[in-house]
């Protein structure tokens, strides 16, 4: 994808320059000539290497009249207006030349920035959320901020593991709505993104219409791509956001069992996060389920009030 992208884009600034040269050479046909002749030049300084000069000119002559023709050049350019570099390809990426890598097997700074921006396209985080990370997770607007020093810990210490591809196990958060959960999830997401790894972070209602589809839509092949059921199957993490707040079916019940039982048979990392309690869950879902939840995830309880609400009584009590 990448390759071809900077394949394409290095093929229009070629042209580009083509096209730059030959206008600028129909309008200002001096430059034509400076170029032709430094050309001719050059070539018989090659061929006087060889013994085979032809022009009657010595090398030192030779040399002269191209720093003759260098030199007009440039007071030219300057005549005109024109910049300095108006001959040279105006690559976007001058340090790899539009072709994404410095050198044989090492990619340029330019497709890093590049592959990291289509990472956090496919992640489906919100701009929003593409903010929340653990430096801003503030912690002054919970009463047991000592409780939250520790999950924040935990959190931070999974999203080590998931970058590093470590084993990292999987994550339940639960807590009543506006404590922080979605934030939490986004600055797991951010952090694994940056590292480079794969994330998908879905709310489960979306995660559950996308099942259903997939399961009732003959062409399937739209949604193999991007953020499509493969990736749901196979992305290294899977953020799974509000779990209980979608339409419980029976449907839903078993793709959610296939989906969470697929990604534990692959060792691939899941975080779920959710306004229901385990013993909830359990009496909601199956206990299939909340078994497969529980028996595989480590569970951070957010406790309190709505921080949301917190804040803002704290703004409207403030002058
Ligand atoms: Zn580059």
């Amino acid at each position: 994808m990448a390759l071809s992208t900077y394949g394409l884009k290095r093929q229009k600034k070629i042209a580009e320059w083509e096209t730059r040269l030959r206008l600028l050479h129909e309008k200002y046909p001096r430059l034509q000539e400076i170029d032709t002749l430094f050309s001719q030049f050059a070539l018989e300084l090659a061929l006087l290497e060889m013994g085979k000069g032809k022009l009657g000119m010595g090398r030192e002559e030779l040399t002269k009249a191209q720093e003759a023709l260098a030199w007009e050049k440039k007071k030219l350019l300057r005549e005109y207006n024109l910049p300095d570099n108006i001959y040279e390809i105006w690559w976007d990426c001058p340090a790899c030349q539009d072709t994404g890598y410095v050198e044989l097997g090492k990619k340029c700074q330019c497709l890093l920035r590049e592959e990291a921006s289509r990472r956090w396209q496919v992640s489906g985080l919100s701009p929003v959320q593409v903010n929340q990370t653990f430096a801003n997770f503030s912690l002054q607007w919970y009463e047991d901020a000592e409780h939250y020093k520790g999950i924040l810990e935990k959190a931070l210490n999974f999203a080590e593991k998931i970058s590093c591809r470590q084993p990292a196990g999987n994550l339940l958060l639960y807590g009543a709505v506006g404590t922080g959960k979605t934030h939490l999830c986004s600055a797991i997401a951010n952090y694994a993104l940056q590292a480079g790894v794969g994330v998908v972070y879905m709310k489960v209602g979306r995660l559950l219409d996308l099942l259903r589809e997939h399961k009732f839509k003959l062409d399937k092949n739209d949604l193999y791509t991007g953020q499509g059921l493969e990736s749901l199957y196979r992305v290294e993490l899977l953020i799974m956001d509000d779990l209980g707040a979608e339409n419980l079916t029976d449907f839903a019940r078993e793709q959610l069992l296939l989906l969470l039982d697929e990604r534990i048979n692959h060792n691939l990392s899941w975080v779920i996060s959710s306004n229901l309690s385990p013993n909830d869950i359990g009496a909601i879902y199956e206990d299939r389920i909340s078994d497969r939840i529980m028996g595989t995830a480590e569970v951070l309880k957010f406790t309190g009030d709505s921080i949301r609400i917190r804040k803002m009584v704290k703004q409207k009590a403030s002058p």
